[in-house]
């Protein structure tokens, strides 16, 4: 049986800045599903928000608060905004590049529901990219992939460890502590923007254990992406776009978000998503984002990386205007921690990036803050982690044995009709009818004959339909009709 100091699930932004924050001479072992560039980080384009200096401070903390209706906790996003300063240098000092300009200044764009220009880039839209791969050449730890948390060994109020199955061999890593960053809940829905490893398992075995999960309604919508092909990953068209001046128009080329609020395209996301759902489910036509307003060769260098995978689709930017529709994007929800990361009443288990819930983004979240959280409070996990008195504890048995239930044959079919209830009843708009009928099913379906991986991600999507069911108004991403 392996045995770790620190056992890190998941290697996106989060997973890998705590790695770097920990010290070599440590016995780390950090794991990912599949390969290791498979992880929303990586698919990240815009940017991360850095404040602009001291005096920006109040006005980021205020723009996460409006974006999050107040629902933030508000301690949490000042220590956010505070500390992207010396995250923020400390990742540049270790090497990090992003985009500059000219005389080799840091250059700012602006997102939508953000009051000034404070989103760094790299590789024009391709930050996630850059920023995962920078990370994983600073990483000095172990990294192991093909590596699926299945389990948590969770005894007597502590976390010894985890069971996986390692490149198809079911393994149990023992460590002192554990630290999830599994990211968020996008194979839950039917379009999602999101990567494929990100499925919810280990928010599924905390609700098995009775770990608190917390805002699990708040799930956020992506109001411009391109669903029209095959993959389960649908393609993303980053905020930034609208940030810069594209418009989004209706099939005859007028810009109705404007019937909707009146900042029209730089509305926050919620806003935009149930405008073009309506708009289209009014009628029946496509919406559009159009970039016709600018300059090609400005479009190509500002955006290389959709300009290049739209050109395999067929499509010319920035003279071709393509048709979107809002896709799930990002998990404001999650387990619930403290600043720390600590899991309350689980010693050795702290947890980080998407997969937590620190109340940073009340009922929804501010365009780029995501990457920011997961360096800024990755940091504060190792430093509580590096700064606690160690106490060892025996190992109990953890023999329950999962053999081949990890998938069962009809798995397929029932991950296909989980999809689909949790995009039409817990998606953009929802009824309490609808989230009943989405209930039912859910539980239906945990009474049959299914794989562990299966149940764990229907425990997640059970947690979103009751808190859904528990939130009578509407708030943030959250949208209720009666
Ligand atoms: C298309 C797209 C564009 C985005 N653009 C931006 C942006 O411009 N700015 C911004 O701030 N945010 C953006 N976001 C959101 C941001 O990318 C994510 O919130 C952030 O990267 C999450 O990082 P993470 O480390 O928490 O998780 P991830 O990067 O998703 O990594 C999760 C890791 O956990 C592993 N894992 C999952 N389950 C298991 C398991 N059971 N066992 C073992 N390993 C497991 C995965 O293999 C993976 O390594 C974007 C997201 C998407 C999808």
């Amino acid at each position: 049986m392996e045995k770790y100091d620190v056992l890190i699930i998941g290697a996106g932004i989060a997973g890998l800045y705590a790695a770097m924050n920990i010290p070599k001479e440590k016995n780390v072992l950090v794991v990912c599903k599949d390969i290791p560039w498979e992880c929303n980080t990586f698919y990240a384009q815009g940017g991360m928000v850095t404040a602009q200096g001291e005096a920006d401070i109040p006005l980021h903390v205020k723009d996460t608060m409006i974006a999050g209706a107040e629902h933030n906790d508000r301690e949490v996003v000042e220590i956010l905004s505070r500390t992207s300063l010396e995250t923020t240098k400390d990742i540049i000092d270790r090497g990090m590049q992003f985009d500059v300009g000219e005389t080799g200044e840091l250059l700012f764009t602006k997102e939508a529901a953000h009051s000034t220009a404070r989103i760094i880039h790299a590789g024009g839209d391709a930050t996630g990219r850059y920023m995962h791969h920078f990370m994983m050449t600073q990483n000095k730890h172990k990294l192991q992939r093909n590596t699926l948390v299945y389990d948590l060994l969770i005894e007597n109020g502590r976390c010894f460890g985890a069971k996986a199955l390692v490149n198809y061999e079911h393994k149990t890593i023992l460590a002192d502590d554990v630290i999830i960053a599994s990211g968020g809940v996008g194979s839950l829905y039917e379009f999602n923007t999101n990567s494929r490893t990100v499925s919810a398992d280990i928010h599924g075995i905390c609700v098995e254990k009775g770990i608190e999960l917390a805002d699990m309604e708040m799930m956020q919508f992506h109001p411009t992406v391109f669903v029209k092909t095959p993959f389960a990953r649908k393609l993303l068209l980053t905020e930034a776009l609208r940030g810069e001046g594209a418009w989004i128009v209706s099939k005859d080329g007028r810009r109705f978000l404007f019937d909707y609020d009146e900042r029209g395209e730089l509305a926050s996301r919620d806003i935009v998503s149930r405008a073009i759902f309506d708009h289209k489910r009014k009628t029946g036509q496509e919406v559009y984002l159009d970039f016709s307003m600018f300059e090609e060769k400005w479009f190509a260098k500002r955006f290389p990386n959709i300009t290049r995978s739209f050109e395999a689709i067929g499509y010319k930017f920035p003279k071709d205007r393509v048709p979107i529709s809002p896709a799930f994007h990002y998990a404001v929800g999650g387990i619930k921690c403290d600043t720390d990361g600590c899991v309350e009443g689980i010693d050795g288990l702290y947890v980080i990036g998407e997969a937590s819930s620190t109340g940073v983004h009340g009922a929804n979240r501010l365009a780029s803050n995501s990457l920011l959280e997961g360096v800024v409070f990755a940091k504060r996990a190792v430093d509580h982690l590096l700064g606690k008195e160690k106490v060892e504890m025996a190992v109990p048995k953890f023999d329950k044995e999962y053999k081949n239930i990890v998938h069962h044959e009809n798995d397929k079919i029932y991950k296909h009709r989980l999809r689909k209830i949790m995009w039409e009843e817990a998606g953009i708009i929802r009824t309490k009818k609808g989230l009943l009928k989405a209930k039912n099913l859910i539980y239906d379906m945990k009474n049959r004959e299914i794989g562990r991986l299966l149940e764990l991600r229907l425990n997640t999507a059970a947690a979103i339909i009751e808190a859904a069911l528990k939130r009578k108004v509407s708030l943030g991403t959250h949208h209720i009709e009666k």
